[in-house]
């Protein structure tokens, strides 16, 4: 087996959190920014999630030396003009909590009928390398709760229904969640693309 190692650049522990969860069954050695102390945060200026994303992997490969993922998610609600969309961490505001958001999500769609409610996650991951950037995604079709359920997960989670299933992410265990999220299948277009091209595993 060839020893690789990569970077998640993500300064959100939730995000950290799943990715490390779904990647530790895959033998891929992932390091994070505990692992470089000072590592710069940098701002997040582009109006795409690829945009964002490679803001974001660009910054840690420069920084680390490594070839580096990050991704970039958003909220995407039909009825509301794809809004969030890229603002989705902002939606209230710079400093805005998870809770500010998805309050603020349930309070614009406060007449919505059920049909007027469907919405869908979209992660971009983008790695790069010193030869390349490639792009990975990962989509989850839903709707938006009438109201906040459940205590699992992180962000909009609890205003989120996935379709095929009558609770929210938030009530889901994260078992669940990993098989049918956004991030779990843009990580798992990327992981089967890391395989192959670098034998991990082999
Ligand atoms: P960004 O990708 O760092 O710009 O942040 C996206 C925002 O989307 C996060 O701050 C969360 O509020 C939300 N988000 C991202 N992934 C998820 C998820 O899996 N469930 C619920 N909310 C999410």
């Amino acid at each position: 087996m060839r020893e690789y190692k990569i970077f998640f650049a993500t300064h959100n522990l939730d995000k950290k959190r799943e990715i490390e969860y779904i990647l530790t069954s895959k033998n891929i050695n992932v390091l994070y920014i505990d692992d470089f102390p000072g590592y710069p945060k940098v701002e997040e200026t582009s109006d795409t999630l690829e945009g964002n994303s490679l803001i974001k992997s660009e910054n840690g490969f420069f920084f680390t030396g490594i070839d580096t993922f990050a991704e970039d998610t958003g909220l995407f609600v039909d009825s509301l003009n794809q809004e969030p969309g890229v603002l989705t961490a902002r939606f209230a505001g710079k400093d805005a909590t998870y809770r500010d958001n998805y309050l603020l999500l349930l309070k614009r769609m406060e007449n919505f009928r059920d049909e007027e409610r469907k919405a869908y996650f979209k992660t971009v991951i983008s790695f790069k390398t010193k030869k390349y950037v490639k792009y990975f995604e990962g989509v989850c079709s839903g709707k938006i709760s009438t109201k906040p359920i459940g205590e699992n997960g992180f962000g909009y989670d609890p205003v989120f229904i996935p379709d095929g299933f009558d609770k929210t992410f938030a009530q889901l265990d994260k078992e669940t969640k990993n098989k049918i999220s956004h991030r779990s299948k843009a990580l798992e277009k990327f992981t089967d693309f890391l395989m192959k091209e670098y034998l991990i595993g082999a």
